[in-house]
């Protein structure tokens, strides 16, 4: 390897620049941090696109225990009840963080924080920006303050491919930059790295989640051996803007709770038939109602006339222009809408100060599953989960004393690659089989296209890195033989009694599914 393909991390590596990527660096500093992101911090992953805002009891009448509550409520059975604490008596200390940092949160006249109601909340709880502004402008505000910390740096247009492992232990990540002959391959290398990759949405083919969002952070830590989560819960939106769109504009829960109601193309409303909250049941519930309305032969709208009518352009400026870039005017016509694959409950097992089980690996944001969410997310938890979790890594971190680059050579370099996005036959293979409902024969074909996808990869390792966050998907809803939040199985419709969280790593995920040569089709350059 030549010399300048290394690059000594003087302090942390943190891989991906949404809100968890670098609220992580910011709490970090003094002590340094290079933010490795594949594309712009501050504009990109999920974390741009955020809508609703972050969930924190900031309000009046409101108190940490009421959102720990409905948090366990909406997790169906599987959260841990230590970690909701920690999130939710944490909250209001990371939202005044965020106000420091430069948040423009809406106000009260009396200057208080306003806060909205969400789906499934039992309180008005969700600070916002602008309406719907939330995750652009912290995204926005947190890349402006990194970039004038002097501990934090920048590697951008950097693509992290794999861990870099030394006896054990994580020592740095192989990235790719540039494209076509250009191409180069780096080794960062630190025994402190965070991975703040974001979720998998993209692994499926209607997703409101950005391209890169093909489950990198996730793939990577199990095929170098991380322990994973709660794989098999992957939260689905009940109201995509259905306009043909990929990935597919949201319309945001805070919709419904401003009172937008769900109605087919009669007119008829079906949600109060389905649960008691009506629009306002938990998102599954809403998912799923959506979901058989369509597999039903129906049309399905967001009906926000007479709830917001000529009020909709200002509070909701984003939901607004996308409704008119495909020729609606929310204002007069009912949105088409639909689920969409929106945001991963699983992910890198981590703990409360956000380790994974890897030595040296620490896991933030929607990449880590830390037991806040269950079997099913309370809006607008996510966002909060990553500053919390951020602000745990980083004290963590800052605790540690051994943090200089490790003196030893450099480990072997992993296959170049090429591919960013996922591929189609994933995708739908994701869609149609591992979507809102799933039994045991879908869920084994997509497993066998995974498999074929992968062979063809030839070592790969942007794709493995998507076919293993994949499979681990598939593995764990496979053996979940019951339904419960967001997991559906046709073939076990009911909710079993003391179930727990499940916990795999790549190679028993295989081997508990038949599969044979799990190290020979995940090939780790160690
Ligand atoms: C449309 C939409 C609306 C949402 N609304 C809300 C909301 O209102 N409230 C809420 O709490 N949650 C919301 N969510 C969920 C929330 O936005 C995400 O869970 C959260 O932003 C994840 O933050 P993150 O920092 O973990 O990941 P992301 O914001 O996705 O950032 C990931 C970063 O990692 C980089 N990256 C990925 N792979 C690599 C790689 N291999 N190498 C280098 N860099 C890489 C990306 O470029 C990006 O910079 C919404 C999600 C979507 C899609």
């Amino acid at each position: 390897m030549r010399a300048d393909n290394v690059i000594q991390c003087p302090g942390a590596l943190i891989v991906g620049g949404g809100i968890a990527g670098l609220f992580t660096a910011l709490k970090l500093s003094p002590f340094p941090a290079l933010v490795l992101s594949a594309s712009r911090p501050g504009a990109s992953g999920s974390s741009a696109w955020a809508q609703g805002g972050i969930a924190a009891s900031v309000g009046t009448d409101d108190c940490w225990q009421s959102h720990a509550a409905d948090t366990i409520r909406a997790g169906a059975g599987l959260c841990d009840p230590h970690i909701v604490e920690i999130v939710t008596r944490d909250a209001a200390a990371r939202i005044d963080d965020l106000v420091v940092y430069g948040a423009p949160f809406d106000r009260n006249a009396d200057g208080s924080l306003a806060v909205g109601l969400e789906a499934a909340h039992s309180h008005a709880r969700i600070v916002h920006v602008r309406g719907d502004q939330a995750g652009a402008e912290v995204s926005r505000v947190l890349a402006e303050r990194a970039r004038t910390t002097p501990s934090i740096s920048f590697a951008e247009g950097f693509q992290a491919i794999e861990l870099a492992m030394e006896n054990g232990c994580v020592a740095g990540v192989f990235a790719r930059w540039g494209i076509g002959n250009s191409t180069r391959l780096m080794l960062f290398r630190s025994h402190v790295v965070v991975l703040a990759t974001g979720g998998i949405g993209a692994l499926f083919a209607v997703t409101t989640n950005p391209a890169d969002s093909t489950g990198q952070g996730l793939g990577m830590a199990a095929r170098a051996g991380a322990a994973i989560s709660d794989a098999e819960f992957v939260q689905f939106h009940p109201t995509a803007i259905a306009i043909g769109r990929d990935p597919a504009p949201l319309a945001t829960e805070a919709l419904r709770g401003a009172g937008a109601t769900l109605i087919d193309e009669s007119g008829r409303r079906f949600m109060p038939s389905a649960h008691p909250d009506a629009e306002l049941a938990p998102r599954d519930v809403v998912a799923r109602a959506i979901h058989r309305e369509i597999a039903n032969g129906h049309r399905v709208f967001l009906d926000c006339r007479s709830a917001l009518g000529a009020q909709f352009a200002d509070r909701f400026p984003t939901v607004f222009a996308a409704c008119k870039s495909g020729g609606i005017d929310p204002a007069t016509d009912p949105i088409p809408v639909a689920p969409a694959a929106h945001y991963h409950m699983g992910g890198i097992a981590t703990d409360e100060r956000a380790r994974s089980s890897l030595p040296g690996l620490w896991g933030v944001g929607e990449c880590a599953s830390t037991g806040l969410h269950g079997a099913n997310r309370l809006a607008s938890n996510s966002l909060l989960e990553a500053v919390v979790f951020g602000a745990r890594a980083a004290e963590d971190i800052r605790n540690i004393a051994r943090v200089s680059a490790p003196p030893s050579p450099p480990p072997p370099i992993p296959k170049l690659t090429v591919a960013a996005v996922a591929p189609k036959a994933l995708r739908e293979a994701m869609s149609c089989n591992v979507g809102l409902e799933r039994d045991e024969k879908g869920l084994l074909r997509a497993f066998e296209t995974i498999s074929r996808i992968e062979r063809a990869a030839n070592g790969e390792a942007t794709l493995l890195n998507m076919t293993a966050a994949a499979k681990l998907v598939v593995a764990a809803a496979l053996r979940r033989h019951e339904s419960r939040g967001a997991h559906f199985r046709i073939d076990y419709p009911q909710a079993l009694d003391g179930s727990a969280r499940s916990l795999l790593t790549l190679t028993n995920a295989l081997a508990a599914i038949g599969a044979k040569g799990a190290s020979e089709a995940y090939p780790l350059s160690r």
